[in-house]
């Protein structure tokens, strides 16, 4: 690949669109999949386990040029997260959010029940409780805005805080995107994307990028990829570098329509409460005004009555998919405390992934759901 190495250098916007693109007279003008898995041997690639294929390369170059950093690819978000928590020396200490995705807890969770290392849970508001952690901990685990309750952290604060020796600060950006956020321009280790939301944005394949800045920890995780066997698919990857062509002009548009829907659901009779980091009433607005570009694209909110009126408005609505994952095209709802591992939400929470339909529509459909139910 040749061109620009980095978004620095262009906008964003025209990064994502340009970028891993072969530029040599005669080449495609997107890497095409390759279904190729064993190469004659001699020079260049051999196995594609070990030495990867263009198609994850040019997923790289965009990520890690988005992120600023050097990115390797991973089968989902959820391994290329394991083959970092793989990182830690056995008795280590795991630094990790009260509000994050579950799977990333019930990893480290586990890990902690057959005595691989010890967890200890931190409000995601308690600044100074991670500043202290941050000289404390092995691993020091962040996920801004966190999923599902959309907090955000004191990112700037906490990663320019000083850290044990040999410590990982990582931060699950998958929420913010790069484009709304860079948590190694803060001083964070690792960043990481569950390619699966955003940059794929189609809800069509599972695939995961881990940033960093640090050659040896790049080394350590692609080793662990290889030797996993974590690797991401071919036709994934041409999928989610096709998916981050168009993410700016998604973003942009489903941010807006958050916005307003946000705004709107706020003053909604049978909602008793809206989270979402654009609206001046979010706990953490401040904080989200100061580290996002944009506020994202999820909201979580609370409908009135119990548990089965929420159910009822998910399965109510008929624009809106009722579908878990979030940052496609298509809008998905679900109610969060039906998943397990999730049980300590409020019953009554909605996630709702905002996507690109006409914001009017959306509306139409939230609204009519929300009215039917008794
Ligand atoms: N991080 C966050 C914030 C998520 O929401 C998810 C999945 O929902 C993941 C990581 C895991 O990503 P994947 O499903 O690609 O393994």
């Amino acid at each position: 690949m040749t061109g620009q190495d980095s978004a620095d250098t262009s906008s964003v916007e025209s990064w994502v669109v340009s970028a891993g693109r072969d530029r040599r007279p005669g080449s495609p003008l997107n890497v095409p999949p390759w279904p190729a898995s064993n190469f004659v041997l001699g020079e260049g690639r051999s196995y594609a386990r070990d030495d990867g294929t263009p198609g994850w390369a040019a997923l790289e170059t965009i990520v890690g040029g988005l992120e600023g950093g050097s990115a390797i690819s991973f089968a989902s978000g959820m391994a290329g997260i394991a083959a970092i928590f793989n990182q830690l020396p056995s008795g280590s200490v795991v630094a990790l959010p009260d509000d994050c995705y579950h799977g990333v807890a019930e990893l480290a969770h586990a890990g902690e029940r057959r005595g691989r290392w010890t967890v200890h849970r931190l409000a995601v508001i308690d600044t100074p409780a991670w500043v202290k952690v941050c000289g404390e901990a092995d691993l020091v685990w962040l996920e801004s805005p966190s999923n599902p309750l959309l907090t955000v952290a004191d990112l700037d604060v906490i990663c320019a805080a000083p850290r044990k020796r040999g410590a990982i600060l990582g931060v699950d950006n998958t929420f913010a995107t790069p484009l709304n956020q860079r948590p190694l321009a803060l001083g964070a280790d690792v960043s990481v994307q569950s390619v699966t939301k955003f940059i794929g944005g189609h809800s069509d394949l599972l695939g995961g990028v881990i940033t960093v800045r640090d050659e040896n920890l790049f080394a350590a995780l692609r080793r662990s990829r290889e030797l996993t066997g974590a690797t991401p698919g071919t036709l994934e990857t041409f999928l989610a570098v096709r998916g981050a062509r168009t993410l700016a002009v998604r973003l942009e548009r489903a941010q807006r329509n958050a916005m307003a829907l946000a705004e709107r659901l706020s003053r909604h009779p049978k909602v008793t409460l809206t989270r979402y980091p654009g609206l001046a009433s979010h706990p953490t607005h401040a904080a989200a005004k100061r580290q996002l570009k944009g506020f994202g694209t999820i909201i979580s909110f609370d409908v009135r009555g119990a548990a089965s009126a929420a159910d009822a408005v998910c399965t109510g609505l008929q624009l809106i998919q009722h579908a878990t994952s979030l940052g496609a095209v298509e809008s998905t709802i679900e109610r969060r405390a039906s998943v397990s591992g999730q049980e300590h939400l409020p019953p009554t929470l909605l996630r709702l992934s905002v996507g690109i339909e006409n914001v009017e529509d959306l509306w139409t459909d939230l609204d009519r759901a929300l009215r039917n139910v008794p």
